[in-house]
């Protein structure tokens, strides 16, 4: 028999996300406490520009071993461990966020999507050795469109690490993509790009598509040009930046008015 664990927690989270926003994703700048015994375990960790948080939901369930995804109830039941749900026999919360700043012992980080009042069990730095660039993973859609295009957002900013135009247009045509293909990781899931550095980075970063091992991702670099073509088993699509779109206001604008669309099944 394996003794209980006692853990202390060294920090408080302090956060405008409250207990009631439970299904929002993206969440601005957060403040992390340490408390002053563990001030010193900070030395040097302002030599980092992104850290893994852990924290304890300290409100959440710990007998739910089953749950379904709550941005998507339609997606069935999955065990906790293969899901990031809060209930879970030890309600442990992990988040990679970016660290903007420190003074004296609060951290202001962006991205952490931990409610006000959260314990922080212990903090670690981000190593590049971390990431995996194209794991398999189930297709977890949230229901709202609204919120995949957030998914997205946050997937292409955490790759490309700025929030340029090319952007927001890429990911406004991954969002096209998706309508029509589905999963944008899937390993059967080709993309050609013809256009900047910009939106074929973002591109390749949304889909997670590498240029072998295996061969998903190709591109030509036109500046003049906003094009994608994309191919799997089945379908053939051709996404082009309509050269009647305005791109004022691109954020606001929704990805239907943008684009040239043309797909064929490839049994026709
Ligand atoms: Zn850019």
């Amino acid at each position: 028999m394996i003794e209980p664990i006692v853990i202390n927690p060294i920090g408080v989270v302090h956060s405008d996300f409250t207990k009631n926003d439970h299904v929002r994703i993206d969440v601005s700048q957060s403040t992390i406490e340490i408390f002053p015994q563990y001030s010193e375990a900070l030395l040097r960790i302002s030599e980092h520009s992104h850290i893994w948080v852990i924290g304890w939901f300290h409100e959440s369930r710990r007998d739910t071993l089953r749950v379904v995804p709550r941005i998507n109830p339609e997606l069935g039941e999955y065990g906790v461990f293969g899901l990031r749900a809060f209930m879970r026999p030890n309600p442990i919360g992990l988040t990679a966020v970016k660290l903007v700043n420190i003074e004296d012992n609060i951290l202001t980080v962006d991205g952490l999507d931990f409610i006000e009042g959260t314990p922080i069990i212990d903090i670690k730095p981000y190593y590049e050795a971390d990431i995996i660039f194209s794991p398999g993973t189930p297709y977890i859609k949230p229901r709202e469109p609204k919120m995949l295009e957030e998914t997205l957002f946050k997937a292409a900013v955490n790759h490309h690490q700025e929030e340029c135009e090319q952007l927001v247009l890429a990911v406004k045509m991954c969002m096209a993509a998706e309508e029509i293909f589905g999963h944008l990781n899937a390993q059967d899931l080709q993309v050609h790009v013809v256009g900047s550095l910009c939106l074929a980075d973002v591109i390749q970063g949304i889909c997670k598509a590498r240029l072998a091992n295996p061969a998903r991702f190709s591109f030509e670099h036109n500046p003049d040009k906003a094009m994608s073509c994309w191919e799997n088993n089945s379908r053939r699509a051709a996404i082009s930046l309509n050269p009647g779109a305005g791109l004022c206001l691109l954020q606001a604008q929704p990805h239907q008015a943008l684009f040239d669309i043309k797909v064929w099944n490839k049994a026709d």
